[in-house]
């Protein structure tokens, strides 16, 4: 059996705390891939090109080889500016994380949702924090759409982590939960999360 960690990690998921310090080593999944069938996506060109390299990218105009086309994934590079990205993370580290299962220190704003069970609690949901509301506004950075979205697997090889990263993930609704939908919770869902909170004030942070 595989136990809890105190970096949060269950079962076979690991990171590399408990690789090394609580002897997870050994439930570490090994992913095996063939290099020589990859593709990396250029978000200048929307296509994906043959290589190995995440960087590859980079060397648009002049790519290699003959590309394959990429639809149900759109990135846009810099949607947010350098200075919003700091005081973002600064707002953000001041409001507690949560340790998650994954390994992955986490922060959850929207409603409790049981994704095995497809059903979602409203009870606890009340809005955003205000520092994120920008965000809301100006647009996505990686957008899933169509295929990808809902039949690709998807995960982000820890190769390609050179520093920390941090993923701001947001979820749409699905129809029932839309206006008319069948669920009658859609009504207050859809009115909590147009509210922003202060987070100094919910978490009481001195400054
Ligand atoms: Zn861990
Ligand atoms: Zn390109």
């Amino acid at each position: 059996m595989t136990q809890p960690r105190p970096c949060g990690c269950k079962g076979c998921r690991t990171c590399l705390i408990c690789e090394t310090q609580y002897g997870a080593d050994k439930y570490k999944i090994q992913l095996e891939f063939d290099k020589t069938k990859s593709y990396v996506y250029c978000p200048f060109c929307n296509k994906a090109w043959p290589g190995w390299d995440a960087d590859i990218y980079k060397q648009h105009p002049n790519h290699n080889g003959t590309p394959i086309e990429y639809p149900g994934v759109y990135i846009q590079l810099d949607f947010i500016t350098e200075e919003e990205e700091n005081v973002l993370m600064k707002n953000i580290d001041e409001v507690p994380w949560d340790i998650s299962q994954s390994g992955r220190r986490k922060q959850n704003y929207g409603p409790k949702t049981n994704f095995k069970k497809m059903k979602i609690n409203a009870g606890s949901f009340d809005g955003f924090p205000a520092f994120s509301k920008f965000l809301q506004d100006r647009r996505s950075l990686l957008v899933f759409y169509g295929e990808p979205r809902y039949h690709w697997e998807h995960c982000v090889l820890r190769e390609d982590i050179s520093s920390r990263r941090v993923c701001i993930a947001y979820r749409e609704f699905t129809p029932p939960y839309m206006q008319n939908g069948c669920h009658e919770e859609a009504g207050n869902l859809i009115r909590q999360a147009k509210t922003f909170w202060d987070h100094k004030v919910k978490y009481q942070i001195q400054t």
